[in-house]
């Protein structure tokens, strides 16, 4: 995986075990999915890959879902580039089994898909995002409204599409008036704790349930591609054992 070098993605990635007694002496702001999302607001989240949406912020939607929310979920790419030169998958097999995927994890999450939860695919190309910003800024904000609060990958998140996500996301908030909250998702695996790279003084703290974090752990289960090795190629999981135990954390961390 090409990643931006300073935030390289490389082995396994900081552990929980060094991440969670850390985060747990910080005093974050403490938000709640009713207060971040208020009544008459929708939430939107942009995700580059399929999988993002629910590593991101998969609690959050569970609760979303629990307080029947209106929300909009969509995906920049169909996650072709996963699994490079792989005769198991190839970038066809991934264009259709990703977002089935996605859809799979949606359900366990409580999502009413196609009703109160609507879904945009726009196609774009995997691992290609950073020279298509201009497009994909243009495309999100046409699907905006001034009072949707928008969740999307952190623009120094580290994979260059994560980075490219954000910092669209960030154009299309500024000229519709939404809400902006990035996220998460690689920093954990390249940053330590207290790594000054991160903007810890503006982070808030979700705190998840039991049955928004048991949604969220089963969730992660249904990106079958991302989960197991491929015989192939010879490569790993994608979604390395690092990266599912922090979808097993009772709570999510937001850049606002
Ligand atoms: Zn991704």
């Amino acid at each position: 995986m090409v990643a931006v070098a300073e935030r390289a993605i490389e082995g396994q990635g900081t552990p929980e075990i060094d991440w969670l007694p850390w985060l747990a002496q910080q005093a974050m702001v403490e938000v709640d999915a009713e207060r971040l999302v208020p009544p008459g607001h929708r939430a939107v989240v942009v995700a580059p890959h399929p999988d993002d949406e629910v590593l991101a912020v998969g609690g959050l939607l569970a609760q979303l879902g629990a307080l029947q929310r209106p929300m909009l979920i969509v995906a920049a790419t169909d996650g072709t580039a996963s699994h490079p030169a792989s005769i198991l998958w190839p970038p066809h097999r991934l264009a259709t089994e990703r977002p089935l995927e996605s859809r799979r994890a949606w359900q366990t999450l409580g999502l009413d898909i196609d009703r109160s939860t609507e879904v945009r695919r726009l196609g774009f190309d995997d691992g290609g995002l950073m020279r298509q910003r201009g497009p994909l800024a243009r495309q999100v904000a046409a699907l905006l409204r001034p009072r949707d609060v928008l969740f999307t990958t952190w623009r120094h998140d580290g994979h260059p599409d994560h980075e490219a996500t954000g910092q669209a996301c960030a154009a299309a908030a500024a000229c519709t008036g939404a809400r902006l909250i990035e996220v998460p998702v690689w920093a954990w695996h390249w940053a330590v704790p207290g790594d000054t790279r991160l903007p810890w003084g503006r982070a808030l703290r979700l705190g998840l349930d039991a049955e928004a974090a048991r949604a969220k752990r089963e969730a992660v289960n249904a990106f079958t591609s991302q989960l197991e090795s491929d015989p192939s190629t010879g490569a790993g999981p994608i979604l390395r054992g690092t990266t599912v135990q922090r979808a097993q954390r009772p709570f999510e961390v937001f850049f606002p």
